[in-house]
C-alpha cells in the first residue's frame, strides 16, 4: 500500500508533471547552483526570484512555496537542507524536518503528487546513504498515517543514487 505510493526514478526534477516539486534551496531563497539553479532556469529566473522575495528567506529545516511558472508542475516547495558539518550539529533532525514540513505544506496545499530531489546531497555534502535513509523513512512514516499526498516520487540525478535509494527502500519496506 505504502510501497505503491512511493516511486524512485532517475531524472531531471524540472521535467516532472506533478502537483509539486521540491527545491533544495538556500536560506536566502535567492537561487543558486545544482537543482536550485535548474529549477530557477526552467521556471523562469525572474518570475521565480520575484515570487521568492515575498518571504524573508527560509530557515534550515523549513519550507516556503511559490507558483511553478513555466514548469510542468503546479507549485515549487522550497526547503532548506542542512549543510553537513560532521553529523553533530543537528543535521539529521534538520533534514528530517525538511521532509516533514514539506509533506505538511503539500497537504495544506492539496498537492496529490510530490517529487523530491536528494536534499543536501550535492554541495551541502550530506552522506548519501544517511540522507536517503532519512528521506525514505520520513516519507514512509508519513504515508502510514496520511492518505495525502497520494504519490511521492524521489527524482535522482544519477544511477548510483537511484541504487542507494532502492536498496534502502527495500530494507524499510521489509520491516
Ligand atoms: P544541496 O545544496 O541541498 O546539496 P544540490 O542542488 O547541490 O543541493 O544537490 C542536491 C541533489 O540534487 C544532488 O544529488 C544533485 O545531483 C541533484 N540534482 C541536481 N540537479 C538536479 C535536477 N535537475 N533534478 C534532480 N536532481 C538534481
Amino acid at each position: 500500500m505504502i510501497k505503491s505510493r512511493i516511486q524512485i526514478v532517475e531524472g531531471d526534477i524540472t521535467q516532472m508533471s506533478v502537483d509539486g516539486i521540491v527545491n533544495a534551496a538556500n536560506s536566502r531563497l535567492a537561487g543558486g547552483g545544482g537543482v536550485d539553479g535548474a529549477i530557477h532556469q526552467a521556471a523562469g529566473v525572474e518570475q521565480l526570484q520575484q515570487a521568492c522575495r515575498q518571504y524573508d528567506g527560509c530557515p534550515t529545516g523549513q519550507v516556503r512555496s511559490t507558483p511553478a511558472f513555466n514548469l510542468p508542475a503546479q507549485r515549487v516547495l522550497h526547503t532548506v537542507g542542512p549543510v553537513w558539518q560532521g553529523g553533530q550539529a543537528g543535521e539529521a533532525e534538520l533534514l528530517r524536518s525538511c521532509y516533514q514540513s514539506t509533506l505538511e505544506l503539500a497537504v495544506q496545499e492539496q498537492l496529490k503528487s510530490l517529487a523530491f530531489p536528494a536534499i543536501s546531497c550535492g554541495v551541502y555534502g550530506y552522506p548519501h546513504e544517511e540522507a536517503a535513509r532519512i528521506a525514505i523513512t520520513t516519507v514512509a512514516e508519513w504515508l502510514k498515517t496520511s492518505p495525502s499526498p497520494d504519490k511521492i516520487i524521489f527524482v535522482l540525478f544519477s544511477q548510483p543514487m537511484v541504487d542507494i535509494y532502492r536498496r534502502i527502500f527495500r530494507e524499510v519496506a521489509e520491516k
